[in-house]
């Protein structure tokens, strides 16, 4: 956790940050981007800030989607991002349970948020310096993970979850959408 060397990231959440929050997002025509999650995701991008997307994504585990359907929404967003400029430099994601997951899929993994295994595994193979990088996602989970990871900044936004006090006391700073904590994040180093 050096700083000083490799690329800075930003890690995002998906649902609730990038995309509207429904029940497992997996299709298409649910796939909905939150107003101004791509000017947030611009301001970062412009400011040296690797994008890497990092989402638990349990309803695979669950069996109510397949990896074949996360991968083509992927790169549906990929595309929707791209064509407005952004690039993404790597989507990470958790499909395991240690429940409800099914088969192999059930296990207590190091990459369900909050475990930090996404971010290490982004900055090992992407070269990130995770004690320069940030943090935006919707629920404390991923503040932890953000925390375990020993990022810089992790941010809270209120665009997917209703939040209490505790869970707001959690996080940097708690903003309104990834539009705002574009803006916080580029103004508070
Ligand atoms: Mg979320
Ligand atoms: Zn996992």
């Amino acid at each position: 956790m050096t700083s000083g060397w490799g690329r800075r990231a930003a890690f995002i959440d998906r649902d609730g940050v990038i995309n509207e929050e429904r029940n497992y997002v997996s299709q298409i025509e649910d796939f909905h981007l939150i107003p101004g999650a791509v000017e947030g995701l611009a301001q970062l991008s412009d400011a040296g800030f690797s994008l890497v997307v990092i989402t638990n994504q349990s309803g695979i585990g669950r069996g109510l989607y397949s990896e074949a359907d996360f991968d083509y929404l992927t790169e549906h967003m990929r595309h929707e991002l791209a064509r407005q400029g952004i690039e993404i430099a790597g989507v990470y994601y958790c499909p395991h349970h240690p429940k409800a997951g099914l088969g192999h899929y059930r296990v207590e993994c190091n990459c369900r948020k909050p475990q930090p295994g996404m971010l290490l595994d982004a900055a090992r193979e992407l070269g990130l310096s995770l004690a320069d990088s940030v943090l935006v996602g919707d629920k404390t989970s991923d503040i932890e993970a953000g925390r375990r990871a020993g990022l810089r900044r992790c941010v809270l936004v209120e665009s997917g979850h209703a939040l209490s006090a505790a869970e707001r006391a959690t996080a940097d700073a708690c903003v309104v959408d990834l539009q705002a904590a574009g803006r916080w994040l580029t103004s508070h180093g």
